[in-house]
């Protein structure tokens, strides 16, 4: 093949602001589009697969390019009008424009590329991806960001894509339906009680988030005002006009309203002090035949249709008969702990977040559980430490772990290794860390059967597995 002159090569690499037809051919890592224009690569935001586009250049590198839709010259098959008309400006939903079932696909694929790119592991069985039947409405957490735009104007809602400037809604189309109310609720509590919100910038005002948690079997809803501060204004204002909807409606039920403490110039939603005003800060909700009482600062899944199909997935790769020793790392307030403990002799778990493990504990103790007992600290640190003081003693029937998305430290895996466990089940939000993992554990004697993830974040580009790893010498 003959070289192109450095002038031919030149001319293959469209400038900013240039118009260029381009199809759109793979999904990135952030939902966006990908397609080649004569071998350059571009990024393109909300393109989908299979679309026939005219993008408008808006920045290049060496390699490749981002670019914006300038117009759609074909849709393709599997672009859908989204439900949200905010849906492209919002960075909560990434590919509202792309069919639901090809979301799925794309998932799946995501999962099955981490695992034999990263993990090189091609055998092992892939089983298909649990999608939700209706998937809006799904969400029992939502964070609304409080601030003032330029004008002044009071602005709640959600964070535009990749950057803090608040859209104002009240309506989101994956959060529950009672969100609504209580934030108009709370507009209403805003203006008439002259509470300062946060600005960003400066780090001044008091109110930063709105934090409300429903319990979906349960109806119970948390509400929970982050602020800048120890106390806020008229506070019976804002009892008043919440509690009112107890009565004004039969959805759900106001079952607790706090304040949680953040004076720090941070990103992280929420700091670590909760101020009840009015009765306990937690909920209680149900999952399966097993009870959960939730506070604010601790983990619980956002989608609890899905969250059920998890659990019982990783019970049914676990395949408990009763007798086993089963350790659960990660465990939040024990919610996958005491779906095992239905079935075990005795599980154990651990959990970084005091809080939660306080929750976890009562948890077992709601459901009537003996056999399941909790340790807080890093699982890093708790499950090494505990095998180290019973010099090796310590073993396992199954290994659970679901850790956050930076996946399992060495030195756990090393330990989960060493207590000779007959399965691991390990538990992700992030196929890529997942099969990093996998790849190591494989190396210590593990070998992969079963990968199958569920859809716990429709319209994003997050995918939730489960996976079971089998001991090779058994
Ligand atoms: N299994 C639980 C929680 C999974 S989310 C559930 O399904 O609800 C991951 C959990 O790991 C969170 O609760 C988080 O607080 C906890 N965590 C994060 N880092 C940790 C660490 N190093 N050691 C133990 N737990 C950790």
């Amino acid at each position: 093949m003959a070289l192109k002159t450095e002038k031919e090569e030149l001319q293959t690499i469209p400038q900013k602001n240039d118009c260029v037809p381009l199809t759109i051919e793979d999904i990135g890592a952030d939902g966006e589009g990908i397609g080649r224009y004569q071998g350059f690569t571009l990024f393109v935001k909300d393109g989908v697969v299979g679309d026939e586009l005219i993008v408008r250049i808006l920045k290049t590198k060496t390699t490749y390019g981002y670019a914006k839709i300038e117009s759609i010259v074909t849709p393709s098959p599997f672009r859908v009008e989204p439900k949200c008309s905010l849906a492209s400006r919002c960075g909560g939903c990434q590919i509202q424009q792309l069919d639901y079932q090809k979301q799925l696909e794309y998932k799946q694929n995501k999962v099955k590329n981490c695992i034999e790119r990263i993990g090189g592991i091609k055998e092992y069985e892939m089983e298909p991806i649990i999608g939700m039947e209706d998937p809006y409405y799904y969400r029992n957490k939502s964070q609304y960001p409080v601030g003032r735009n330029k004008n002044n104007e009071l602005m709640i809602g959600f964070y535009a894509g990749r950057s803090h400037s608040i859209i104002n809604t009240d309506h989101c189309y994956i959060g529950d339906k009672s969100n609504e109310l209580i934030v108009s609720k709370i507009r209403e509590y805003i203006e008439e009680s002259g509470i300062a919100v946060y600005n960003e910038e400066k780090h001044t005002g008091l109110l930063r988030h709105i934090l409300i948690r429903v319990g979906f079997t349960s109806k119970q809803v948390i509400v929970c005002l982050v602020i800048n501060g120890k106390k806020i204004p008229k506070q019976e204002l804002l009892l008043d006009k919440l509690l009112a909807l107890n009565t004004q409606q039969e959805d759900f039920v106001i079952e607790s309203i706090c304040l949680n403490v953040n004076k720090e110039k941070t990103n992280v939603i929420l700091g670590n002090q909760i101020i009840s005003l009015y009765k306990e800060p937690f909920i209680v909700d149900q999952i399966g035949d097993i009870k959960y009482q939730i506070s604010p600062l601790s983990f619980y899944q956002v989608n609890p249709v899905q969250t059920k199909k998890l659990y019982e997935l990783a019970l049914s790769y676990a395949d408990l008969h009763g007798e086993e020793i089963v350790w659960d790392l990660y465990c939040g307030i024990g919610t996958i702990s005491l779906f095992l403990a239905q079935r075990a002799k005795q599980v154990y778990g651990v959990e970084i977040i005091p809080q939660a493990i306080e929750d976890a504990k009562r948890n077992a103790k709601l459901n009537g559980m003996t056999n399941a007992e909790f340790f807080a600290g890093a699982a890093e640190d708790v499950l090494p430490q505990k095998y180290k003081e019973s010099n090796g003693a310590m073993s396992a029937d199954v290994i659970v772990v679901d850790p956050p998305r930076k996946g399992c430290e060495q030195s756990l895996l090393d330990t989960v290794v060493a207590m000779h466990p007959k399965k691991v089940v390990y538990v992700s939000c992030d196929p890529a860390t997942l099969a990093r993992d996998i790849k190591y554990l494989d190396e210590k004697g593990y070998q992969l059967k079963k990968v199958r993830p569920v859809d716990q974040f429709p319209h994003s580009t997050h995918v939730e597995c489960v996976t079971l790893l089998q001991r090779k010498n058994t």
